[in-house]
């Protein structure tokens, strides 16, 4: 479309859903297309060539890994395996799926309020009792960004009873960039009752395909291959997820060029007086309170997607450069409204 179009015209650029903005790669391409030739033919059910290669990927038996039809897949099943009548421990404000699933599986929800835009470890450990089955740290969290670090989660899995299993959902491990951010595979081996959670459908792309995994004790693994349901994982999402780990080094070069905008776009939103927590995912959190649907309807009519908490916040996730900058244009008219309102009304913000 032509970018002299009036605002009503404009592209819709999509930053609500926090997805690759780069075309996939040929190689990624090219093995979606073969993996067409042979959709007559049921996947291989157990996704064998894939947790092979996860579990050389990440230097872990293949009876640790867990592949599911996106990670949405395995955090149900984790739900589910927690069982109706349990608790679940999760953070607020926190990934909108989760409560979606406590409440579709019949598991009761403990919302621990965030302190800062961060999780609340040690409110969260207080807040376990004998009918808690399921913790879920979401980690950097959706929607704020905001990573715990090894020590803090640490010292949350020691006040863990083994018990209650606790997912760590690291949908965005691969835009932390901070030394504190090593992530959760490591504490596998000494935690027993901890799994993680990585996607595909981020970082690496494959957003279209539905690919995720975990990381877990073996019968935690074993339950969860039980509790899926029979070739949900299709061939070409198997075969191409295995192509992805393939261009590994390219995917995370272009990880790092989103990190870089969104270190540029953080800096222009506090140049313009926004408070906006430290992001180690491919997003900003705007905690605009009752501003939030207003600005997020603003910039829709500026032809800019994001994703509005009414009441709360916005979430805009990092796209390619042109469609931040038209973001950040949208952002700077917004802010030149508010001071000629408050300028007219004489209130005081
Ligand atoms: C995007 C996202 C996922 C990934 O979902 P998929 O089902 O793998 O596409 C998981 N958890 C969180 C917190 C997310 O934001």
């Amino acid at each position: 479309m032509g970018e002299t179009a009036g605002p009503s015209h404009a592209a819709t650029r999509g930053l609500s859903r926090n997805e690759s903005p780069h075309d996939p790669l040929p190689d990624i391409v090219a093995s979606v297309a073969a993996g067409g030739r042979d959709v007559n033919r049921y996947p291989d059910p157990a996704c064998t060539d894939l947790i092979l290669a996860l579990a050389d990927r990440h230097g872990v038996e293949a009876d640790r890994v867990a592949v599911g039809a996106g990670s949405c897949a395995l955090l149900q099943s984790l739900f589910q395996l927690a069982g109706s009548g349990a608790t679940a421990v999760y953070a607020w404000r926190s990934f909108e799926y989760y409560p979606v699933l406590a409440d579709q599986l019949g598991v009761r929800s403990e919302r621990v309020p965030l302190v800062d835009d961060t999780h609340d470890l040690t409110a969260m450990a207080d807040r376990i009792t004998a009918t808690t089955r399921l913790v879920v740290i979401c980690n950097p969290n959706n929607p704020t960004g905001t990573l715990v670090g090894p020590e803090q989660l640490r010292a949350f899995l020691d006040r863990t009873p083994p018990t209650c299993l606790v997912a760590l959902d690291e949908a965005y491990f691969e835009y932390v960039d901070e030394p504190a951010g090593a992530g959760g595979l490591a504490l596998c081996d000494r935690y027993p009752n901890l799994v993680v959670l990585r996607t595909f459908s981020k970082a690496y792309g494959l957003a279209g395909l539905r690919v995720g995994y975990l990381v877990g004790a073996p019968h935690v693994v074993a339950s969860l291959r039980e509790m899926a349901l029979p070739y949900a994982v299709s061939g070409p999402a198997q075969r191409t997820a295995i192509a992805a780990l393939g261009v590994e080094e390219v995917l995370l070069t272009r990880a790092r060029e989103t990190i870089a905008e969104r270190t540029r776009v953080r800096a222009a939103l506090l140049a313009d007086g926004f408070a906006v927590p430290v992001s180690q995912a491919n997003f900003v959190w705007l905690g605009l309170g009752e501003d939030a649907g207003p600005f997020g309807r603003w910039c829709a009519r500026a032809g800019v997607e994001t994703r509005v908490f009414d009441g709360d916040g916005v979430r805009v996730s990092i796209g390619s450069p042109a469609d931040n900058d038209a973001f950040l244009a949208a952002v700077r008219r917004w802010r030149i409204r508010r001071a000629a309102e408050l300028l007219t009304t004489g209130t005081v913000g």
